[in-house]
């Protein structure tokens, strides 16, 4: 089977990888096996200091790896420089942070002495997506491969480019052969990846139909998963907010990434009072927006990944159009583009509302009161993160419990951040990544007890 990575800006063919065959799937994975009994034992600090290095390769190369992260995926060029700098980051951050985390941590009990101790698990298989094609990648693969197992990775389809420069990476920083591979396969290999005796557990960042499938095969062969889906983030504006500074968080709340991110938020729900001024000026806004080459240094708005995404965005605007929506701005598809799109009135019940929007789309909602705005924000099978504009953060901070999402943030747009945890509740998966958190999900918390 062979996979073509496609400029979605052009449509012009970057590169064609051919799938390995089962034959070799089956040795790569029982190197892998081998790699981890001698990885496992690379002392802590030696294997922080490989990862060093890796954030250090990163940021020598930001140009070539941003390059491929926009030709296979349209992402403004500027936009994939900080995609990679944040690969970086994280790369120091679990360099800096793998000893305490991975410490041993005493607990008393009855025992004379009693303490967790760290242990890593084996091989973690990781499926990954395409909108950040190095970020959510590197965002598993260092806290992973620190706790001293080790990765395999299979990429979306259309960024296998970036996954052999993501392998190049930490081949050029040193770490031993087989400790990380990309894979060049189909899913329809998934179950012989997922029941090999040597992968102990699986990561996927995706959408729902795909993590069900994974998940579904990880808890037949009883193995850990983590899952990072889908999501639509609530935007709460309260009317007490400084609008001019809200929209501009807003702004790229949504547009960053073409729109293309779980964390975007996609239901903007806004207290009626100031809503006609902030459908006004978000729709200003937009208008400055800069359609183009992603490879121009002055282009915001990007081509969607894949036509296929765009033509799915276009059903859910027609859609909620026809379900009672406004159009106020944008609408039109050309091709793997899609004009920035903002719908007014937009209710419970319409595509825009209930389903995710993967791309540029916002959707107004007007509320009532900041119950009814929290109820609204409620009304979603997803649950990553919501965002609540106001000068009163006392009175937001009382809501915290109101929101079952993974993430509430105030006066900012949810982000990730290698300090912070990060994962979603309801549709949008479980388990967590990113800050100690994320160390722990792959490491065996081995409860060591002296009489
Ligand atoms: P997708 O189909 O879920 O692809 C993500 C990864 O899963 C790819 O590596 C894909 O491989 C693999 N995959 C798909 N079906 C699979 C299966 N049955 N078994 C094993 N692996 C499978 O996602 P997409 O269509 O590219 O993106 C659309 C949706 O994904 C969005 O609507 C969004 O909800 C979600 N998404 C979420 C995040 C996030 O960060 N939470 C990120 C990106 C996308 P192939 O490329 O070979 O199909």
């Amino acid at each position: 089977m062979e996979f073509k990575s496609i400029n979605p800006y052009n449509g012009e063919e970057i590169a064609v990888y051919h799938s390995i065959s089962k034959e070799e799937l089956a040795e790569k994975l029982d190197n892998s096996q081998i790699a981890f009994q001698s990885w496992k034992k690379v002392p802590l600090a030696e294997r922080c200091a490989l990862l060093k290095k890796a954030g250090q390769i990163l940021r020598d190369n930001v140009e070539e790896y941003a390059k491929m992260i926009t030709l296979e995926m349209g992402k403004p060029i500027s936009e994939s420089r900080g995609e990679v700098k944040k690969c970086a980051l994280v790369c120091d951050y679990y360099a800096d942070n793998a000893e305490s985390f991975l410490a041993d941590e005493v607990i008393e009990s009855d025992a004379s002495k009693s303490f967790v101790s760290h242990q890593p698990l084996g091989g973690v298989f990781a499926v990954m997506p395409w909108n950040f094609p190095f970020w959510q990648v590197l965002r598993y693969a260092a806290p992973t491969l620190t706790s001293g197992n080790v990765g395999l990775l299979k990429h979306a389809s259309n960024v296998f480019g970036c996954a052999q420069l993501i392998e190049d990476v930490f081949t050029k920083a040193g770490y031993p052969k087989n400790v990380f591979q990309s894979l060049v396969v189909n899913h329809d290999v998934t179950e012989q990846i997922v029941s090999h005796e040597g992968v102990r557990a699986i990561t996927l960042t995706g959408s729902e139909r795909a993590g069900s499938a994974v998940a579904s095969l990880a808890g037949k062969h009883i193995k850990k998963s983590l899952l990072e889906l889908g999501g639509s983030n609530a935007f709460i504006v309260w009317e007490d907010a400084d609008i001019d500074k809200t929209v501009k968080i807003a702004l790229t709340a949504r547009m960053m990434n073409c729109g293309q991110s779980c964390i975007a938020a996609k239901r903007f729900i806004i207290l009626e009072g100031v809503y006609d001024e902030f459908v006004e000026k978000f729709t200003e806004a937009v208008k400055t927006l800069k359609s183009g080459d992603p490879m121009d240094d002055d282009t915001t708005l990007g081509p969607l990944a894949r036509i296929d995404l765009a033509d799915e965005l276009q059903k859910q605007v027609k859609n909620s159009i026809d379900q009672g929506a406004k159009l106020i701005l944008g609408g039109k598809q050309n091709g793997c583009s899609h004009e920035p799109t903002v719908l007014g009135d937009v209710v419970p019940g319409m595509d825009a509302f209930d389903q995710e929007s993967f791309g540029p789309l916002a959707a107004m909602i007007k509320a009532k009161s900041i119950e009814h705005a929290f109820e609204l924000s409620e009304n979603s099978k997803f649950g990553l993160g919501v965002t609540v504009c106001t000068k009163n953060i006392e009175l937001a901070l009382s809501h915290v419990d109101k929101v079952s999402d993974g993430a509430y943030f105030i006066n900012e747009l949810v982000k990730s951040d290698p300090r912070l945890p990060f994962g979603g509740t309801k549709l949008s998966g479980y388990g967590r990544e990113l800050s100690k958190d994320g160390m722990m999900e792959f490491v065996n918390r081995k409860t060591v007890y002296v009489k």
